[in-house]
């Protein structure tokens, strides 16, 4: 069984093939600036890498070439699209409406659309790409999967908001979480690296990357997470604030004469560790940039570890205790030395690392706790097409 993964951002769209009996991904690629000048389709597979620059004015330009690559003789994987069983879409916000994965249908699609006032920037392509595949493949059957869903076991005290509750009846204004499928996926596999059963399980997940969230997952379901209403919520980010003040957004606006599109284009796309910095959003470039004696870099760095362990502490005390830590995505796999920093200050929890596991190989699943932690520390690389790929043949097998 072969699934089609599709995860579909205004301008780009990621994708993977996978081949379900051994779950390896067979081709993978991005479309990048579909509808602008210069769009870009960067297909790899059998370690062969082939690149399109053609125009492609929207999403389903975009799955026609995706498709074409995926068949061509040459570059190709597959002999005909027949062969592509299912596919699996990456959708952002579903609200309260669905707390598992669903095969997508009419219905789904109108509430989908529902949605679409909760994560004006994410559905409306998510939509489109769904459109899109079922235009051009009509008779293969199609799951949407949420970001949203695997925090829906929240408690309400975790969930509402200290706002009038007529807000949350009439608008839907509420925690939801976001990165759901990655805090689903790094989760499930501690507890297998725990050798415990998931529902015997404390855990905290930390997926560190451009966009950040941490999870508490208790007994396998989250019943907490960072984020919030929508992904601006939590720690610092690469460019976006986490929480502050609601007050500044206020302040920003009576006293500074910005405009509501500033203030949001500002919390947005200039904060973070990139707006503390003023210099980049990427760790790599802060990390060199502090090793260097950048005294902006280095607050940014600490701004950010000091949220993370904030929240971190947070969650150890609403599951009271943690069987396990995980650090995963670009920063959580990758830095060793962030991984360091935010550690070191959980020793009260009888966190240790391992200097030498810690700087390890990158790429695999692994522990990097002392022999001596009380609470195991693992890096664990996230899978979210792999995610979306179980659902997806879950649900059309049944
Ligand atoms: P993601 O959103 O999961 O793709 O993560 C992307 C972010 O991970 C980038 O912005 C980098 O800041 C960070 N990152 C990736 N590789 C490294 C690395 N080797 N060291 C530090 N940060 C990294």
């Amino acid at each position: 069984m072969n699934i089609l993964v599709i995860n579909c951002g205004s301008s780009s769209l990621k994708y993977q093939l996978i081949n379900m009996e051994n779950e390896d991904a067979v081709a993978k690629g991005l479309v990048e600036r579909i509808g602008i000048e210069g769009s870009v389709l960067t297909h790899k597979a059998n370690d062969d890498k082939f690149v399109l620059e053609v125009p492609m004015k929207d999403h389903k330009d975009a799955i026609k070439h995706v498709l074409d690559a995926i068949v061509d003789p040459n570059h190709g994987v597959l002999k005909s699209m027949e062969e592509i069983t299912a596919v699996g879409h990456r959708v952002v916000h579903a609200g309260e409406k669905y707390a598992n994965s669903v095969v997508i249908n009419d219905d789904v699609m109108k509430a989908l659309k529902d949605c679409i006032k909760l994560a004006p920037l994410h559905n409306p392509p998510n939509i489109i790409g769904i459109e899109a595949c079922r235009d051009l493949m009509p008779s293969t059957p199609m799951v949407a999967v949420f970001d949203t869903a695997f925090h829906q076991t929240l408690p309400k005290e975790a969930y509402m908001y200290a706002l009038p509750y007529e807000l949350y009846k009439d608008f839907g204004i509420r925690k939801y979480g976001f990165h759901g499928t990655s805090h689903k996926f790094v989760s499930e596999q501690a507890a297998v690296m725990l050798g415990k059963d998931a529902k015997d399980t404390k855990i905290i997940t930390c997926h560190l990357g451009n966009g950040a969230s941490i999870c508490a997952v208790k007994g396998g379901k989250s019943i907490d997470t960072s984020m919030g209403f929508t992904p601006l919520a939590g720690i610092a980010m690469g460019t976006r604030c986490g929480d502050v003040d609601p007050a500044i957004m206020t302040f920003l606006i009576t006293d500074c004469g910005m405009k509501v599109e500033e203030v949001n284009n500002l919390i947005n796309k200039k904060s973070g560790v990139l707006g503390l910095s003023g210099l980049s959003s990427d760790f790599r470039d802060l990390e060199n940039a502090a090793a260097d004696g950048n005294e902006r870099a280095q607050l940014a760095l600490d701004v950010y570890y000091y949220r993370v362990n904030q929240t971190i502490g947070a969650y150890a005390a609403i599951l009271n205790g943690a069987d396990a830590i995980v650090f995963t995505a670009g920063l959580g796999e990758n830095s060793a030395s962030c991984r360091e920093a935010i550690c070191e200050r959980l020793s009260y929890m009888g966190v240790h690392i391992d200097k030498e596991r810690n700087n390890g190989p990158r790429g695999q699943a692994m522990e990097i706790s002392a022999a001596d932690s009380k609470v195991k520390v693992f890096v664990i690389p996230t899978n979210e097409e792999l995610v979306i790929a179980r659902d997806t043949r879950e649900l059309v097998s049944k």
